[in-house]
């Protein structure tokens, strides 16, 4: 039986009530698989800066590191929104991703037949489900480029001076794509065995040499079908058949713009769990899609689900528990199923609702029967 040491960060707003939540539920996977879970909470965020005057301190990241992996509420909040941008509390989460190298994020965009309704898309196009899991290369790509600003001498077509122009640098070398096809893949060996990479292959290099490298590295997984999507298909793809797809793997800008989009289709942020994560050994880090919430902290109404869901994908990716992770999963659908809600996922204004103890415990029962 093992002992996993986690490194919780609360953060702000609801980060503290939905991340109690999760360890809640992680102590009832510990009591029965025999498995232990020893918590250390450290601070980062806006908690950070009040406590330590800075977003991540060096002792949080010092912790995380050498754990077996992060637990992350969320961070930020109207009270530091005036700070420079690095000195605010999302630079924590920068800090982080650099600092643990989290060079892959996940994100699952589940929708629960039973929450079918929230989903805006019509219901004929959701009938069978939605499960798709987004792999986003996160430390690469455009948003970590060359960029800047030049003034221009030369003139467009007509005669109008170009005036400044500004570039922004797409660039990937095949080790960057080669490392997170691996994730991809290996996830899909975890799930229907069935990889999309998404693409501009047909305008950019950089996709060309992503289409080279996945043409070798699929070969190493016979058993996964792999095919290529362009980016501007993909997205219309998303809304009119979301069921064809299993898991997709893309570029750093690609994938922010299709998992949000994904997510979406879900109808609830309360529901979307990720995980970040770095080479394989090292802790990924795991949090709820949505933030901190501010203006339902404290009232103890939070939706913890996408948080216990960030657990179970801890248990499957980085504790190598993944028939616990499964459970989890499962006990969250049982929830569902039941017909027990939180306040944000009511069919109905008015609807009756549990808090966020109480349907942490109605997780926790449902666990403690599978
Ligand atoms: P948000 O996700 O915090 O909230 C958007 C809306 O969804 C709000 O009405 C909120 O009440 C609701 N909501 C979110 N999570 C919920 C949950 N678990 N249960 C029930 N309702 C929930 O987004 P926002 O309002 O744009 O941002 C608030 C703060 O969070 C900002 O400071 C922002 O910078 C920060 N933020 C942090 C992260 C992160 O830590 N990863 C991500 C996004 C936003």
């Amino acid at each position: 039986m093992t002992k996993y040491k986690i490194t919780v960060i609360p953060g702000d707003g609801i980060g503290p009530e939905v991340t109690e939540s999760a360890c809640e539920v992680l102590k009832a996977v510990g009591r029965k698989s025999g498995h232990s879970f020893a918590y250390t909470e450290v601070a980062a965020g806006g908690a950070a800066i009040d406590s330590c005057g800075m977003p991540l301190p060096k002792e949080t990241l010092r912790l995380a590191k050498e754990s077996d992996a992060v637990l992350l509420g969320a961070v930020g909040g109207p009270k530091w929104d005036n700070l420079p941008g690095d000195a605010r509390p999302e630079a924590a989460l920068l800090g982080l991703r650099k600092g643990l190298g989290l060079f892959a994020n996940l994100r699952l965009a589940v929708l629960f037949p039973e929450l079918r309704d929230a989903s805006p898309l019509r219901p004929d196009l959701v009938k069978d489900g939605v499960d798709i899991l987004i792999v986003r290369e996160l430390t690469g790509g455009i948003y970590f480029g060359k960029r800047g600003r030049e003034k221009k001498v030369e003139k467009l077509e007509d005669g109008t001076p170009k005036g400044v122009e500004a570039f922004d640098v797409e660039c990937y070398c095949e080790a960057e794509i080669e490392r997170i096809l691996r994730v991809g893949y290996n996830s899909a060996m975890q799930r229907n065995k069935h990889l999309t990479v998404v693409d501009k292959a047909n305008i950019l290099e950089t996709s060309r040499l992503w289409r080279s490298v996945t043409e070798k590295i699929s070969k190493e997984y016979p058993e996964v079908e792999t095919d290529f999507m362009y980016v501007d298909n993909a997205s219309m793809q998303l809304v009119r058949c979301p069921k064809q797809f299993d898991v997709i793997v893309t570029s750093n800008m690609f994938g922010d713009i299709l998992s949000d989009e994904a997510g979406m289709i879900t109808g609830s942020i309360g529901m979307l769990p990720s995980a970040s994560l770095g080479v394989p050994g090292t802790p990924g880090m795991y949090e709820p899609v949505h933030g901190s919430a501010p203006d339902i902290a404290g009232k103890g109404i939070a939706n913890p689900l996408a948080t216990i869901l960030s657990a179970a994908m801890m248990l499957r990716y980085s504790l190598g528990l993944p028939r616990e992770g499964a459970k989890v999963e499962q006990a969250v659908s049982e929830v569902l199923a039941k017909g027990f809600r939180t306040a944000d996922i009511v069919e109905n204004r008015g609807d009756s609702f549990l808090g966020t103890k109480e349907i942490t415990e109605k997780v926790i029962d449902e666990y403690e029967k599978l």
